[in-house]
């Protein structure tokens, strides 16, 4: 889609299954398993469920059901802290500084100062996943504003 006629772009941009890919990020034996995390081991409510996980039926509010093909851990979010930190810094590096934080995994990145740098849309959707490769998380851009 060309910009030409936007007056601003914002973009809204959410990690996937977050916390379930940090953990994969930390234990790369667990990159192709199904992963789910719960607050504590005490907890049985599932806060993040990994893509292959959700394949399974796990989804993010049940109740978790132990399954032999099934990664449990208890959640860890000083290192989700710091992977979301890492994500808004190296946005504001070679995206936008003009970036606010909504949650641990979501931002909306104000694109208007750089539209003149993209010919369109999806040329900026390259460069925000380029950018995202580094960090090796998964990544959507839900909403051209
Ligand atoms: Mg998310």
């Amino acid at each position: 889609m060309n910009l030409k006629n936007w007056p601003r772009i914002i973009i809204h941009l959410d990690m996937d299954a977050f916390f379930a890919s940090v953990e994969q990020k930390i234990n790369p034996e667990l990159k192709n398993s199904a992963v789910v995390v719960t607050s504590n081991l005490n907890s049985p409510t599932i806060i993040a469920a990994s893509y292959s996980a959700k394949a399974l039926g796990y989804k993010v509010g049940n109740r978790f059901e132990s399954n032999n093909d099934v990664y449990r851990l208890a959640a860890n979010h000083r290192h989700y802290l710091q992977e979301s930190k890492n994500m808004v810094q190296a946005l504001r590096a070679s995206i936008s500084p003009n970036i606010e934080i909504y949650s641990i995994d979501e931002v909306f990145i104000d694109l208007t100062d750089q539209k003149r740098l993209y010919a369109s849309t999806e040329a900026i959707t390259d460069a925000i996943n380029q950018c995202m490769q580094h960090l090796d998380l998964p990544v959507k851009l839900t909403k051209f504003l």
